[in-house]
């Protein structure tokens, strides 16, 4: 318990250092500054010539995190969800937070550095993939299902919780959720506007900081989509930038569904530190 405390200690230091204002929680920016009226720069003195120059406001910093905290498109139900009330019920929750810690510990102090160094993908799958127990005969099904279980053990939660923290530090974070988005981008695709919505859509998911992907894996494999995944995989990879995920598929029965190009280069170890667990345990939504 003592450990756990030093390191949410630690990360709330790393998130002041980066944010001047802690006053972050305030509503996104919403409520204009009394100081710019929301112009985010104030006056300061005139010059020689009589030209008035202006000067960024405090306020700047903090709608700035605002904004990236709305852009990264963070789902309704968890918009509170933190490291600090994520719960622990288990030694695999235990495990999951202690990785969470870890990653989050070395990550690349700020954008310059996430550039320069990189950092490695993160990910939860499941030990026993959707893809196989869907394969097996319905009256095995619902014990290994059971035995194996990968829901309600809180992936999205921690996942969106690293997002946060990320953007308190100054990150740039998007945040998909797999079906939704490859949904939005075949559709873009189909689109008759020479492809200027999907590039729009692509190069967002692409040049993010940090792309957290929730249930990748999820939507219904197509050749296109398999196209896609690689692209996004691949290229993020060649960046070094991260890719942040979680999946209901094991490590093998998730090439069946995103393409077995994407599937290695996501799951890469590199060197050193391995990011990538299988987990597994009780349904602890089930059990409130
Ligand atoms: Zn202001």
């Amino acid at each position: 318990m003592e450990a756990m405390a030093t390191v949410m200690q630690k990360l709330r230091e790393r998130s002041m250092m980066s944010t001047s204002n802690s006053n972050e929680t305030n509503k996104l920016g919403e409520t204009k500054c009394p100081k710019c009226f929301g112009m985010e720069v104030v006056f300061s003195h005139k010059d020689d010539d009589g030209y008035e120059i202006y000067i960024p406001c405090v306020c700047r910093d903090r709608n700035a995190w605002g904004r990236r905290f709305k852009n990264a498109l963070i789902p309704e139900e968890f918009v509170h969800a933190n490291l600090e009330n994520y719960q622990i019920n288990d030694d695999n929750q235990r495990e999951m937070f202690d990785l969470t810690a870890k990653y989050l510990e070395s990550f690349p102090a700020d954008r310059k550095a996430l550039q320069k160094e990189g950092a490695k993908n993160f990910g939860f799958t499941a030990t026993i993939g959707e893809q196989r127990i869907r394969a097996l005969r319905p009256e095995d099904r619902s014990e290994i299902k059971h035995k194996h279980n990968n829901f309600g053990i809180g992936k999205t939660h921690l996942q969106i919780a690293m997002a946060k923290q990320l953007i308190k530090q100054g990150f740039n974070v998007f945040i998909v959720s797999d079906v939704t988005f490859m949904d939005e981008m075949m559709n873009a695709k189909r689109m008759n506007d020479d492809g200027e919505t999907y590039n729009k859509m692509l190069s967002s998911v692409l040049k993010a900081d940090v792309l957290v992907w929730d249930d990748i894996g999820k939507a219904k494999p197509t050749e296109a989509k398999e196209g896609l995944y690689y692209t996004i995989v691949n290229e993020r990879y060649k960046r070094k930038q991260p890719i942040i995920f979680n999946t209901n598929e094991d490590k093998s029965t998730l090439a069946d569904r995103i393409g077995y190009a994407a599937n290695s280069r996501l799951l890469e170890r590199g060197q050193g530190e391995y990011y990538v667990i299988e987990t597994e345990g009780i349904d602890w939504r089930l059990k409130k």
